[in-house]
């Protein structure tokens, strides 16, 4: 038996501008129809994709299939409908104990009143030791034998690597090979080695991403342009950005906005604690301090992020991005990072993930493959 379609009145964001209309869905978008008809203040979007997101409301990627569920609905709630849940540099047995958390989440047909989990980000091993941000220091190179053995899993859909590590090319070409977007991060890097890797990728046509810019990357100087300077540069490497007003500075995400253009996308990089508030936290094994809004390591070093796309939303607008294009860089632009076709926009036939907003921004109402997560209907 299928449920008879729904009908949603409201604003719909859409490439072009802001227009009133209504959406009619199953499990499917089935008709997106622009009209001059009065339709109140809610803004329809299409539900958000965060592909680098390791935890919330207390749950981690690192737990297993319990922490994914957890950090699953957590982001669904604040308009996440579908997310990678993303591995921090550890043990190995628990890097690959975690990918099989995710893998029995998806076998399992996915989290009720969740985001749509399609697969794993893999955010380490393959790093620089000496660029390890908040990560712990079990960073190891990319050998043949340890990428088959997380490509075995067939649940990494991106992965991030350092280019100057040994075999790092190699690496890169296997995981592409098998459809893996490859970011670029966690690198001591110079811009020329960014360049010819991105180059040896992009000939085979690889989706290839930067993992949060500026984050444990440096920065970009004229003479010495960095990763961040190399990755915008390149004509397809997309761009991860942290936008809480901590990891970046909000004219670092506007150079890259204008540096990229359909090429930016918003990730939370969320930990544990997103959710939680104030107090003491965990990441990857690390103790972390939670106060006013900020998460560090004991040294001081900043530490995940405690944000959603919702509130990275609020903050795009707020510099100034119009909303149809900050709903791109949360929608849009990171399907096709991940060559998703079947999802990222109010389109007939693609998937009914949409997330509703009402005047303010806030979140009302959320749909993954058309069925509500939150109580309230608007
Ligand atoms: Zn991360």
């Amino acid at each position: 038996m299928t449920d008879p379609p729904r009908t949603l009145r409201g604003l719909l964001v859409l490439p072009g501008g802001v227009t009133p209309g209504e959406v009619t869905f199953g499990r499917r978008i089935e008709g997106v129809t622009p009209d001059a008809a009065p339709s109140g203040e809610h803004l329809i979007l299409p539900g958000f994709i965060d592909t680098h997101v390791h935890g919330g409301a207390g749950g981690d990627t690192m737990d297993g299939a319990g922490g994914v569920r957890t950090l699953a609905r957590f982001h669904a709630r604040h308009g996440t409908t579908t997310l990678l849940p993303t591995t921090i540099t550890n043990r190995w047995e628990n890097v690959l104990a975690a990918l099989a958390g995710v893998r029995e989440v998806m076998e399992a047909g996915g989290v009720g009143g969740g985001a749509d989990v399609i697969g794993a980000h893999l955010e380490g091993p393959f790093i620089s030791p000496g660029r390890l941000g908040a990560q712990p220091p079990n960073a190891v190179d990319p050998t043949p034998d340890l990428v088959a053995e997380v490509l075995e899993t067939g649940v990494v859909r991106a992965v991030t690597l350092a280019p100057e590590l040994s075999g790092a090319t190699e690496a890169g070409m296997a995981f592409a090979q098998a459809g893996v977007r490859v970011g670029i991060g966690h690198t001591r890097a110079d811009a020329e080695t960014v360049t010819a890797f991105l180059n040896a990728l992009s000939e085979m046509g690889a989706h290839t991403c930067a993992t949060h810019l500026f984050n444990a990357m440096g920065g970009i100087e004229g003479r010495t342009p960095g990763p961040p300077g190399a990755l915008l540069a390149d004509p397809h490497a997309f761009i991860e950005v942290i936008l809480d007003g901590i990891h970046v500075h909000r004219t670092g995400f506007l150079l890259a906005r204008a540096a990229a253009p359909g090429r930016v996308l918003l990730i939370t990089d969320a930990m544990r604690a997103a959710g939680l508030g104030d107090g003491e936290s965990e990441l990857g094994g690390q103790p972390v301090t939670v106060l006013d809004g900020k998460a560090t390591l004991a040294d001081g070093t900043i530490a995940g992020s405690l944000l959603t796309l919702a509130t990275a939303l609020r903050n795009a607008v707020r510099a100034g991005i119009p909303l149809p294009e900050v709903s791109a860089m949360l929608s849009e632009t990171p399907a096709r990072s991940l060559g998703l076709s079947d999802r990222g926009r109010l389109k007939p036939g693609l998937r009914a993930d949409l997330t509703v907003l009402d005047a303010d921004l806030n979140v009302i109402q959320v749909y993954v493959a058309g069925a509500p997560v939150l109580e309230d209907h608007p």
